[in-house]
């Protein structure tokens, strides 16, 4: 289960990550949980467990740690391995980023929620708005869809003139230069005409209400304003 942007996530009273054999999370800098670079997986399968921790350190039988500590003395390297041991510093980092998750979360899920309310009823497509299920959303991101035929460039710069910056999540993959050479007969219209309109507002737990407030009404302006000249 990829779960990069679920850290402390929960659906119908499971813990996002937990809901397969192997759940993985991404601790790069833009994620709720950030350790810089690094990342975590998690199993309740013990023989993973085991081949993992042999995975990612060169497929030794023992650490150095363990050596040092005269615990082992020599070793034995049972699988082709890698060399994907986070380090102490990024660790430290993680320990303090996770006390502060919680908060974090709760403060993305507030941002969330007054986006939602202020942007109801523009004709904007707002995904799990009206979602019913029992979700404690990480919020890593708030997407949204603009109106059908409003030029997303367009309202992209007039967005950064209002000194807000906005981004796209994302674009679709067959669209990328390796898989069109790769894939050249591939095409996905439906997936294509949501991508068009898509674009993703600021979100980020120390984004003050101030700030929420000024992109709300940059949206709503660059709407309306432009109304007229996109129909
Ligand atoms: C960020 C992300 C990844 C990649 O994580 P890395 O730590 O950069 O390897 C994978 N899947 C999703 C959904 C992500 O958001």
């Amino acid at each position: 289960e990829d779960a990069a942007h679920d850290p402390g996530a929960g659906l119908d009273g499971r813990t996002l990550g937990a809901g397969g054999d192997l759940g993985c999370f991404s601790f790069f800098s833009n994620k709720n949980l950030a350790t810089g670079e690094g990342g975590m997986l998690v199993t309740g399968r013990d023989d993973l467990a085991e081949k993992l921790r042999l995975l990612r350190s060169h497929g030794m039988t023992s650490l150095t740690w363990d050596r040092h500590q005269g615990h082992a003395y020599s070793y034995d390297v049972t699988e082709l391995g890698y060399n994907y041991r986070i380090d102490e510093l990024h660790s430290a980092l993680g320990l303090a980023q996770l006390a502060k998750l919680p908060a974090g979360n709760a403060r993305r899920r507030a941002i969330t929620r007054r986006y939602w309310q202020a942007l109801d009823g523009l004709g904007l497509g707002l995904p799990f708005r009206h979602d019913e299920r029992e979700a404690e959303s990480a919020c890593h991101l708030f997407p949204m869809l603009l109106p059908e035929g409003v030029d997303r460039q367009a309202f992209i710069e007039r967005m950064r003139a209002a000194g807000v910056q906005t981004s796209i999540h994302y674009p679709p993959v067959h669209t990328f230069s390796y898989y069109r050479h790769r894939y050249p007969r591939v095409s996905l219209p439906v997936t294509e005409a949501v991508a068009a309109r898509q674009v993703t507002l600021p979100l980020y737990p120390g984004m003050d209400d101030q700030a929420v407030d000024l992109v709300i009404s940059s949206v709503k302006h660059v709407l309306k304003s432009e109304k007229t000249s996109w129909n």
